[in-house]
This record gives C-alpha cells, sequence and structure tokens, in this order.
C-alpha cells in the first residue's frame, strides 16, 4: 500500500511572516496526522528556522550536485541533511526551462540528493507542443532514463515521480482523468521494465498542474495516482487544508 503524499511547492512566493504563519497553521496536530505524506518546499531562506520549530517535514526546491566549494549562491545536499530538511524538488520544469537545467544538470542533482539519502521528488512533464505532436510518453520516457540514468533500483526507493504537465502547470487547465491515468501507467510500467516490478509498485507517482480544493479529490482518486504537489493552491492555509482533507 503506498502512502499518498501531498507536496506544497511555495515556489518564490511568501514573506517571511506570512511563511511562518502558514506554516505554522498548516503544522497543526489536526493536519499533521493526517494519513498522507505532507511535505513543505518554502523558500530556501526559511527552511533552518522552519526546520526547528519541528511542523511539518520540509523539502527544499532545488540543490545543487557538488558537495561543497566555490559555487556561489548554491546550496549542498548534505547543508539541507544538516538542518534536518529530508526531501528535495528536482527537475521542476520552471528550473528546467527558466534556469536551463538539462537531463544531465537533473541527473547528477539525483544522484548526489539520493546518495545523500534526501527523499527525491523527481519533476518530469511535457510542454503543449510535444503532447499537442502524440510525442508526450515517448517524452516522459526520455526523461526518466536521463534523470535516472547510472541509478539503482536501491536508490530509487525514496524517490516519488511528479507527473507535472508544463501546459497545466498554474493555467488553471488540467489533464483530463484519462491523460492522467495513461501517463501515470506508462510511467509505472516503464519503472517496472527499466528497474523491476517491485520498484513500479511502491514507488510514488503523484501529479502536479493546477490542483485545487475542487479538483483534487477526483484526481487523487485516479489510477495509480498517489497524491499531489501543490502550487498556487497551497499557498492559503483553507485551499491546501481542503486538498489535504480530500484525501
Ligand atoms: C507546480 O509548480 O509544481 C504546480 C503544480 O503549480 P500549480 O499547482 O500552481 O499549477
Amino acid at each position: 500500500m503506498r502512502k499518498k503524499f501531498i507536496g506544497a511547492n511555495w515556489k518564490m512566493n511568501l514573506l517571511y511572516d506570512e511563511a511562518k504563519k502558514l506554516f505554522a497553521e498548516l503544522s497543526k496536530p489536526s493536519l499533521s496526522a493526517s494519513d498522507a505524506e505532507i511535505v513543505i518546499f518554502p523558500s530556501s531562506i526559511y527552511l533552518s528556522e522552519f526546520a526547528r520549530l519541528k511542523g511539518l517535514p520540509l523539502g527544499a526546491q532545488d540543490l545543487y550536485f557538488d558537495d561543497s566549494g566555490a559555487f556561489t549562491g548554491a546550496i549542498a545536499a548534505r547543508q539541507l541533511k544538516s538542518i534536518s530538511c529530508d526531501f528535495v524538488l528536482i527537475g521542476h520544469s520552471e528550473r528546467r526551462i527558466t534556469f536551463s537545467e538539462t537531463d544531465e544538470v537533473v541527473n547528477l542533482k539525483v544522484k548526489r540528493a539520493v546518495r545523500t539519502d534526501l527523499n527525491v521528488v523527481f519533476c518530469c512533464g511535457e510542454s503543449l507542443a510535444v503532447r499537442e505532436a502524440d510525442k508526450h510518453l515517448e517524452y516522459i520516457e526520455n526523461q526518466l532514463i536521463n534523470g535516472f540514468k547510472d541509478l539503482d533500483e536501491t536508490e530509487l526507493k525514496n524517490c516519488i515521480i511528479a507527473y507535472e504537465p508544463i501546459w497545466a502547470i498554474g493555467t488553471g487547465l488540467n489533464a483530463s482523468n484519462s491523460e492522467i491515468e495513461e501517463m501515470h501507467g506508462f510511467i509505472r510500467s516503464s519503472i517496472a521494465k527499466r528497474f523491476s516490478t517491485s520498484l513500479s509498485q511502491s514507488i510514488r507517482i503523484i501529479y502536479g498542474g493546477s490542483c485545487n480544493q475542487d479538483n483534487a479529490s477526483e484526481i487523487f482518486s485516479l489510477k495509480d495516482v498517489d497524491g499531489g504537489l501543490i502550487g498556487g493552491a497551497s499557498l492559503e492555509f483553507e485551499s491546501f487544508e481542503k486538498i489535504i482533507k480530500s484525501l
């Protein structure tokens, strides 16, 4: 039985006081005792203080693949572990596009993260042009092959895959139920083919892209959907609480 997972990707939003208030509200026992694993991904400048508050588990929105050294502005996997930040998003489409992250860089980051014992939320997703050309399955398969290159089954056991069609992120557009089920089933079979059936059955595959309080319950009930990565709707207590409760 796979435990449901809900991640709140706050991106570059919320000032310090706002973020702190929201984190405290979400960390109340009524929500943190949910059956799902709920992880907050705030701006990294808030991570160490939030970690000391001992609320919900925390994740970083990015890391760098080297261990230490002259990399101005970068954050290492070991530094995240040292403040009890146990999760990290890797390969989000905003990093791939706005920050020109290639599959090769994504793969280096995944390797560093899993080998530092971080739980990785590996994001993949196709553009509208790719979907309209009916190339979405092979596109995602390539992102998985390249992103997980040189990793073995054991190293992926703490990895979660987030399928996030780029055209659905922050746009108010959702993939349809059948599009989601097709892709999640495809990802699961692709993991079985490249790694093992047992990993394909245990790995969590979550959906992201304009999930909100109105559509979450339906999306989370779809076959092969183990939860969601939530952007905009995680920035307000009421909407995120409803999403969590919809599980
Ligand atoms: C995201 O960026 O991971 C995301 C799912 O954003 P939104 O929910 O705002 O579409």
